[in-house]
């Protein structure tokens, strides 16, 4: 009953449903998700870069205040 389904997917990228041989209907598409994943990936190493910026912030700002408070005083 399903097996009829099963031989045509769709596009991943503009939904279009083609031949389940192919990974993409169009070299278009295929060039449109490169780019996509590229974009991800860059957004995702600023988002680790931003992220190890602020442990770093977090780790080395109480350090500060901790070492102005053990301070010995004239
Ligand atoms: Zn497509």
């Amino acid at each position: 009953m399903a097996d009829k389904v099963s031989d045509h997917k769709h596009c991943p990228v503009c939904g279009k449903s083609m031949n389940a041989e192919n990974r993409f209907c169009s070299e278009e598409c295929e060039k449109g998700l490169a780019g996509q994943r590229k974009r991800q990936q860059r957004t995702m190493w600023i988002f680790m870069g931003i992220l190890v910026l602020f442990m770093l912030l977090i780790y080395i700002l109480p350090g500060q205040t901790g070492c102005l408070g053990t301070a010995p005083k004239p």
